[in-house]
């Protein structure tokens, strides 16, 4: 789009691969739940955004810094995040999964002991994971992106993994070989929200508000859900 005085233009960061919120389509265009929110954020509050993907950890760390101005990647509101960021009302209910591979024999926490389980680096479902290591006795291992990290369960090199319900319940549906282990009892149960550096872009929070509470009024937050969520075949 042609630069426009009028219209202020933020750079947002976002995880490269979380899908289906934030994820590549076959012609690499960034698309997902999180990535037609935000467009229709932009469209209808006249803003433009430069958009920045990268892994998780590094998108969230570019808002702390004030290297970007917002960041929307599947990003849980939690008390310690509140600390650093300021956040949109949710927009999508989350809660952490504990994974294995498909099949695999392994039935509760207590018999991770010794194992290995994949973490993804900075967040909430790593910080989940941390929190039962003392007391289950597992290793763990860090990952920069959710594909990588199921791979190596998948791949029999880690015995376990905590990853996002929605976010494991569609690779999981888009033929991953994976299996959760806690469906009706995700741990640390919240919402996904936008966030933007304490303090920084009020601007920003508001508008994505506003237009949230509009887009679930008429219809065009629910169609974007289910064009992710429903379209499978
Ligand atoms: N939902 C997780 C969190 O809030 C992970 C986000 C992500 O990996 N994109 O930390």
């Amino acid at each position: 789009t042609k630069a426009n005085a009028a219209e202020p233009n933020y750079v947002i960061s976002t995880d490269a691969t979380y899908a289906p919120f934030d994820f590549q389509d076959k012609n690499n265009e960034y698309v997902g739940i999180d990535q037609d929110i935000l467009k229709e954020v932009a469209k209808r509050n006249h803003f433009t955004y430069t958009l920045k993907p990268m892994s998780f950890n590094a998108a969230a760390q570019m808002v702390a810094n004030g290297q970007a101005d917002g960041i929307i990647a599947g990003m849980a509101i939690t008390d310690e995040r509140k600390q650093v960021y300021d956040v949109s009302d949710p927009y999508y209910k989350t809660g952490v999964a504990w994974i294995t591979k498909k099949g695999s024999k392994i039935k509760s926490l207590s018999e991770l002991k010794g194992k290995t389980v994949a973490l993804k680096s900075g967040t909430a479902a790593s910080n989940y994971g941390l929190s039962l290591q003392k007391k289950y006795g597992f290793k763990v291992k860090y990952f920069n992106d959710t594909d990588t990290m199921y791979n190596d369960v998948v791949n029999g090199n880690s015995a376990a993994t905590f990853e996002d319900m929605p976010v494991i319940q569609y690779a999981i549906k888009n033929g991953l070989d994976l299996e959760v282990k806690n469906p009706n009892n995700p741990g640390n149960a919240g919402g996904y929200g936008f966030f933007v550096k304490k303090g920084q872009n009020p601007q920003l929070i508001a508008d994505f508000n506003k237009t949230l509470k509009e887009m679930k009024a008429d219809g065009s937050y629910q169609k974007i859900v289910d064009k992710y969520l429903k379209s499978d075949q």
